[in-house]
């Protein structure tokens, strides 16, 4: 973890950003949960599992440590923390008792599918079959997602859990527009037109940004990114789901609107 994190975390706020961090929760401590307390808007434990599958993907008493960081985040602001879970094949039958883990740490709860990029892909240090569904997975999957819906609902969207299913079964169809709305910097400066994109369209110069994101580069890489369907991460596809998908978009929005009422 960097040292000045706390630094940029405040700079962040200074400046009036929204913030966001993503943390396995094994360095929150009650410094730095006060920290992030003090300047983000959420905070993202991942947790794979219930003990025995985070800690046989994550390694011995990992999920301890993350249930005590969120323990320490809602000490010092209640609501701040959510449970971060990545489907795959081998965790994805444990959502109800993760979904009621978090109503019992009273934290949030987000999901989103595997994508089969980075570290542990390919070959890398977990097996495929833990990660990778089968056909004959989908039909549970769609069963687990529908016995969760309710604890689901508070976070995560209905059309966005339809785009899980349809991502994890290959037939998501949708032009994805995050080119168009936001763009990623790299702790060093190289920007690419989203977070997954292999290739950085330029390095960063101060002043400079505005001319990058009209530039011919960026331009060009928006037009591939309309029929790219690498992912379907929570922080792209809720823009994308208003653009595709409008009314599901609205009804959803409505029907949360009257749970809460
Ligand atoms: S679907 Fe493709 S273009 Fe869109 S955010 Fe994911 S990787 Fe980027």
């Amino acid at each position: 973890m960097r040292k000045d994190l706390p630094k940029i975390l405040n700079l962040g706020k200074h400046l009036g950003f929204k913030q966001y961090v993503s943390t396995n929760g094994t360095l929150v401590t009650d410094y730095l949960a006060k920290v992030l307390a003090n300047t983000c808007d959420g905070v993202d434990v991942s947790i794979d599992g219930l003990e025995q599958t985070h800690d046989r993907i994550r390694g011995h008493g990992t999920f301890r440590r993350a249930l005590n960081a969120i323990r320490t985040l809602n000490k010092y602001k209640a609501g701040i923390a959510s449970i971060g879970v990545t489907i795959m094949r081998l965790n994805f039958r444990e959502l109800p008792a993760l979904c009621t883990l978090a109503e019992n740490l009273r934290c949030g709860i987000s999901i989103q599918p595997i994508i089969p990029t980075g570290a542990v892909f390919p070959r890398g240090y977990l097996l495929n079959e833990w990660l990778l569904f089968r056909e004959s997975d989908i039909h549970e999957l769609e069963e687990v997602i529908m016995l969760c819906l309710n604890q689901l609902l508070k976070n995560v969207s209905q059309p966005y859990l339809r785009i899980v299913v349809s991502y994890i079964k290959g037939n998501l169809r949708r032009k994805c527009i995050a080119g168009y709305l936001k763009l990623t910097i790299d702790s060093q400066g190289h920007i690419y037109p989203c977070s997954l994109w292999d290739k950085a369209i330029a390095k960063y110069v101060r002043g400079r940004l505005r001319k990058i994101w009209r530039s011919r580069e960026f331009n060009e890489a928006r037009l591939k990114m309309l029929s790219c369907n690498k992912c379907a991460l929570g922080c792209y596809e809720p823009d994308n789901i208003t653009f595709n998908f409008p009314l599901l978009r609205l009804s959803s929005e409505l029907r949360r609107a009257l749970r809460k009422a």
